[in-house]
């Protein structure tokens, strides 16, 4: 049956749109049924929860694949980027901070996602407008995170059954991840804009998203 989701949802989506597994609260049993369905992608929103699942699938599931989709706090660096390929939730300038000083003192290049708030959820993290501009000037004008490699922006739409304001987020979302790279050209791997879960994907792909992350329409539900 995961089979079957997972070849269904690949054959759905174009071909150059990522999908990205996200297997959080859900079993290493269940991430290594789907890794024999042929995904290779998983994500997980917390850093012991992902260490455990690196441990137990590494052996059976050599070549998998991790990003980090959520809230990191500084102190759990060091758990979370030895073993993911990507952080797609960067929210605020200091743990852009923090993870510059982890990736130099490793010798090593981190990618990176900024995740920019648009949803209406006071909840959902992320950086305003205005913040992540803020980043990126420090960023490029500044030079401030030579290691950190700045792939994309990251979002959520507000949870809601109104399509209109689902589209209002998408398309926010598009619209800041074009100026950033009008502003700046010399970001040439800006290049990811991570939109759409279970609920939202379909739509999500509508306004240029090149990386869907789901869950639930995978794995079920979480409990
Ligand atoms: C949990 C989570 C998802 C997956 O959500 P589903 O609705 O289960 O597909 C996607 N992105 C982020 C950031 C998440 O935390």
């Amino acid at each position: 049956m995961l089979e079957e989701t997972i070849r269904a949802l690949k054959s759905e989506l174009p071909p150059d749109v990522e999908l990205v597994a996200v297997s959080k609260f859900h079993p290493a049993e269940a991430i290594g049924e789907a890794y024999r369905a042929g995904q290779r992608l998983f994500a997980e929103s917390r850093p012991q929860e992902l260490l455990q699942k690196v441990q137990s699938l590494s052996a059976s599931c050599p070549d998998i694949r991790w990003h980090f989709i959520g809230h990191l706090q500084t102190n759990k660096l060091k758990l979370v980027l030895p073993h993911v390929e990507l952080v797609q939730s960067v929210d605020s300038l200091r743990l852009l901070q923090a993870i510059q000083a982890w990736a130099n003192g490793h010798d090593r290049k981190v990618r990176v996602l900024l995740e920019l708030h648009v949803a209406a959820e006071e909840t959902k993290q992320g950086f305003s407008a205005a913040e992540l501009f803020a980043a990126l000037e420090q960023a490029v004008r500044e030079k401030a995170f030579p290691a950190v490699e700045l792939c994309g922006l990251m979002g959520m739409a507000t949870f809601t059954e109104d399509e209109r304001v689902i589209r209002r987020d998408f398309s926010r979302l598009q619209e800041t991840y074009r100026e950033v790279r009008a502003r700046y050209p010399e970001l040439e791997s800006f290049k990811e804009l991570s939109i759409g879960m279970s609920g939202d994907y379909s739509i999500a792909l509508d306004y240029g998203s090149t990386m869907v992350r789901i869950g639930t329409k995978i794995f079920g539900a979480r409990r």
